[in-house]
Order: structure tokens, then C-alpha cells, then sequence
């Protein structure tokens, strides 16, 4: 059984918790990590199914990003790079990304952080647009269920209404429209193609309703990960780039958990075959290793920006040396290992033929799917009349927990169950995985009967 602790709580409130049940019931503290595994203070090994948050792509404890941490905090622990300055690490880093970055894009923006990086979007697309002579496009459309970070216009961008709730969101000037979900939403007799149509089909509709004159962008994660690991059909992207085109709407996507090879490309646009304009990134970028996000900005919209004088928007840390100088390192780890073409080649569809192997013989999960490492599936009642559990999450949420008191980090969206491991899990590694998220499947259908 799991170590729990009520000291941790007792002077800090967690995100994302209800904190008076954390302060009764404790919280697992984690002390050290290794590869794919952390540990906790217990002495437990755990399997980090979902590389944290999604970001320890290249797996825990890799010693050379400490040690270029350390080397460039002794030379220069802080410099920004606002008024007419730059230094050494973030210019190496910026010739980096795009070098790996689809041909149009070379130049990023940084920021500390996924929902940083969201808001420097927003601001720079409306800039954009006044920059352009075409100040009236303001508006915003997201999906609803995406997730975009929890700042202001993080959580008004996304769609999660949840967070909406809490303080009034989304703010002015960003909409919402249905996420293109297949499983739930597909009607009778519609094929996976014809429903990635209609849905995209969706933004038509609401740019009609709002007027191409006031649209700014449409933003969307290319799968969306905290709402589910909800993969499009293949014809979506194609259809909603077509539709960006035609109103001249610019097309964001929000890399933050795709970027940096969790799809098996350096970048989810490129497996789902679309060129956005923007694409914002962070997580992956350095691992986790530092706080580093990054937005990537097409040569159409620089060229606007480069007409609109000051560009009034930045952060302290943004381009951060320490954090820009093990943010390299970590890409070029992923590229000189060349850990995404594993995932690409090798254990992205190892892992998918044996996650769907396992998953066919529980008679509560249905939808299972996956693209390079990121993988879901979701839990219904009944396979055969696609009904969900009654309290949306709580039957989620109660797996989860199995999953974690047996020693396995997965997560639950709803009741959608997520893995999005470290990307240099091996093969054996994937088996011991799926071995341990069985065990705790038989005990969770056991329970349910
Ligand atoms: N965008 C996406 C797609 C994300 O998944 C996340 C975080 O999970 C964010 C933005 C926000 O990132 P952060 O938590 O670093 O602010």
C-alpha cells in the first residue's frame, strides 16, 4: 500500500485539489526519480505513466541537464533579453528550434510556461491583426473540453467548464465550439471521416455567426490531452485549415503536450498534416527539467509584427539562461538519440498494438486509441449503447486511484482514462506497464460487479 503524509499540506494549498480533503486524507510525497520511475518518500517505486504532467519526455535523470543547470548558473544565472540585450543560451536554443521546426517557421517567443505561452498567443494574434490594418479580428475560437493552462486567457481559451465556473470565465472575445469527439458524438451510421468533416464544419458555422471580420484565430490542441486524448479523424485538420484559409483566420495549435515528440513527430501538426501559423509550446520543450515555454511564429505573422512598432507584452523569465541552456540540451538529446523516430518507429506502435491488446478483454472500456506515445481510452457502462457512468470523473477518478495505490501513475479525465509515458520507455518497460494497469483493471471490474 501507498505512504501517505498530512505534514505536506500543512502549509501549502495544492493545484487542482480539494484541499480540505488532501489536509484529511494526506498526500504521497516524492522524493527522487529515475528513467520512468519515481519514487517516494516510503521507499516505493512508481511507474510514471504520464512523465508528470506530460513533460518528462526524455525521461528523469538525465545528469548532463544538470550539469549545463549548474555550468551556465555559475556564468550567467539571469540576464533578460528586453531592451536591446540578448545572451548566449537563448540564441542557441532560438537557432535550434528552428532548425527542427517545420520550413516557415524562425522565430520563437519565450515564456515560463504552457498557459504563458497561451496568453503571449492571444496577445500577439490581436497585435497581429492591428498590425496588419485589421483591427476589428479580436475573437477567439477554442473547443469546448480543450485545455489551454489556467491563466486568464488560458482558461478562457480552453473549454473546460469546470474552470469556467470558477470566476467567471471565458472573458470577452473568446468562444467556444463542440470538440470533434467521435466516440460521443458521431451519429448513426456516420464513418469516422464524415464525422471529421461535420465537425470542423463547426468553426464555419461560428465564424458565419460572429462575422470573419471579427475572427482572429482558431486555437486547438492537434489531440486534445487534458480533455481526454480525444484524437480527431484524419479529415479534420485538412477541412478546419481550409476553412482558416478561406476567411483568413489565423490557425494555432497548442503543442504544449504534443510538442517535442509525444506524437512521434517533433510536432502533432505534422502527424495530423496541417501548417498552422502559430504553435505554442512548453513542457516538452525542456522536459520539465525548468520552467521554459516557447511560442513559434510563422514568417507571415512576423512580417506583420515586424509593422507594428512595439510589441508591448513579455515576461521576466522569458528565455530564462539557466532554463534556455537545459531546454537545448534536452532537445538535442531528443533529436541526437533519436528518440522521436523511436517513438515513431518502434515503441509508439509497440505500445499501441499491446494497450489495445490488453484493453479488449474489459467489459467497461471502450474507445481505446493512441498516437505515438499518448494513449486513452474511456470508461462506459454499456459498450453496446455507448452510455456513460452516471457523475461524470467519479468512476475515472476511482481507477485512477487503483492504478496509484498499485503503484502506477495514470490519469483520469472524466472518465477517460490518459497514459502519455516518458519517450524513452522501453519496451520492456511498456510491458511491465500494461502488466500493472491489468492487475488493477481486474481489481477495478471486480469492484464494479
Ligand atoms: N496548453 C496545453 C495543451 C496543456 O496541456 C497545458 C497544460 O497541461 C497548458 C497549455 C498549460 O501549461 P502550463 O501548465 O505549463 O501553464
Amino acid at each position: 500500500m501507498t505512504n501517505t503524509t498530512l505534514n505536506a499540506t500543512a502549509n501549502h494549498l495544492h493545484p487542482f485539489s480539494d484541499n480540505q480533503q488532501l489536509k484529511e486524507k494526506g498526500v504521497r510525497v516524492i522524493t527522487k526519480a529515475d528513467g520512468i520511475y519515481i519514487y517516494d518518500d516510503a521507499g516505493n517505486k512508481i511507474i510514471d505513466g504520464m512523465a508528470g504532467l506530460w513533460c518528462v519526455n526524455i525521461g528523469y535523470g538525465r545528469k548532463e541537464l544538470a550539469d549545463i543547470a549548474r555550468d551556465q548558473m555559475n556564468e550567467l544565472a539571469y540576464y533578460n533579453t528586453f531592451f536591446k540585450t540578448s545572451h548566449p543560451a537563448v540564441i542557441n536554443l532560438s537557432a535550434k528550434l528552428a532548425s527542427i521546426a517545420p520550413a516557415g517557421f524562425n522565430h520563437v517567443f519565450y515564456t515560463g510556461s504552457g498557459s504563458e505561452s497561451v496568453d503571449s498567443m492571444i496577445r500577439m494574434v490581436r497585435h497581429y491583426w492591428d498590425s496588419v490594418g485589421k483591427p476589428s479580428k479580436k475573437t477567439l475560437i477554442g473547443r469546448w473540453n480543450g485545455y489551454h493552462g489556467s491563466t486568464i486567457g488560458g482558461v478562457s481559451m480552453g473549454g473546460m467548464k469546470g474552470m469556467h465556473k470558477q470566476g467567471g470565465f471565458p472573458i470577452e472575445g473568446i468562444v467556444h465550439i463542440e470538440q470533434p469527439w467521435f466516440y460521443g458524438l458521431h451519429e448513426e451510421g456516420e464513418t469516422a471521416e464524415q464525422f471529421g468533416i461535420r465537425a470542423a464544419n463547426w468553426l464555419e458555422e461560428k465564424i458565419l455567426e460572429i462575422g470573419a471580420d471579427n475572427v482572429a484565430a482558431f486555437v486547438g490542441e492537434p489531440i486534445q490531452g487534458a480533455g481526454g486524448v480525444i484524437i480527431p479523424p484524419s479529415t479534420y485538420w485538412p477541412r478546419i485549415q481550409e476553412i482558416c484559409q478561406k476567411y483568413d483566420i489565423l490557425l494555432v495549435a497548442d503543442e504544449v503536450i504534443c510538442g517535442f515528440g509525444r506524437t512521434g513527430e517533433w510536432f502533432g501538426h505534422e502527424t495530423f498534416g496541417f501548417q498552422p501559423d502559430i504553435f505554442t509550446t512548453a513542457k516538452g520543450l525542456s522536459s520539465g527539467y525548468l520552467p521554459i515555454g516557447a511560442v513559434f511564429v510563422g514568417d507571415k505573422v512576423v512580417e506583420g509584427i515586424l509593422k507594428g512598432g512595439d510589441f508591448n507584452h513579455g515576461f521576466t523569465y522569458a528565455g530564462h539562461p539557466v532554463a534556455a541552456a537545459v531546454a537545448l540540451k534536452n532537445v538535442e538529446i531528443l533529436d541526437d538519440e533519436g528518440i522521436i523516430k523511436n517513438v515513431h518507429d518502434k515503441t509508439g506502435p509497440y505500445m499501441q498494438a499491446k494497450w489495445r491488446e490488453m484493453l479488449s478483454q474489459f467489459k467497461y472500456v471502450d474507445d481505446v486509441r493512441g498516437v505515438g506515445l499518448i494513449q486513452g481510452f474511456t470508461l462506459v457502462k454499456n459498450k453496446a449503447t455507448r452510455e456513460m457512468f452516471p457523475n461524470e470523473g467519479e468512476t475515472g477518478t476511482m481507477l485512477r486511484d487503483i492504478f496509484f495505490s498499485n503503484n502506477l501513475i495514470m490519469r483520469a479525465c472524466g472518465d477517460h482514462i490518459v497514459a502519455s509515458p516518458p519517450l524513452t520507455i522501453t519496451k520492456e518497460e511498456i510491458d511491465l506497464m500494461l502488466a500493472t494497469a491489468e492487475k488493477c483493471l481486474q481489481e477495478f471490474e471486480t469492484a464494479m460487479d
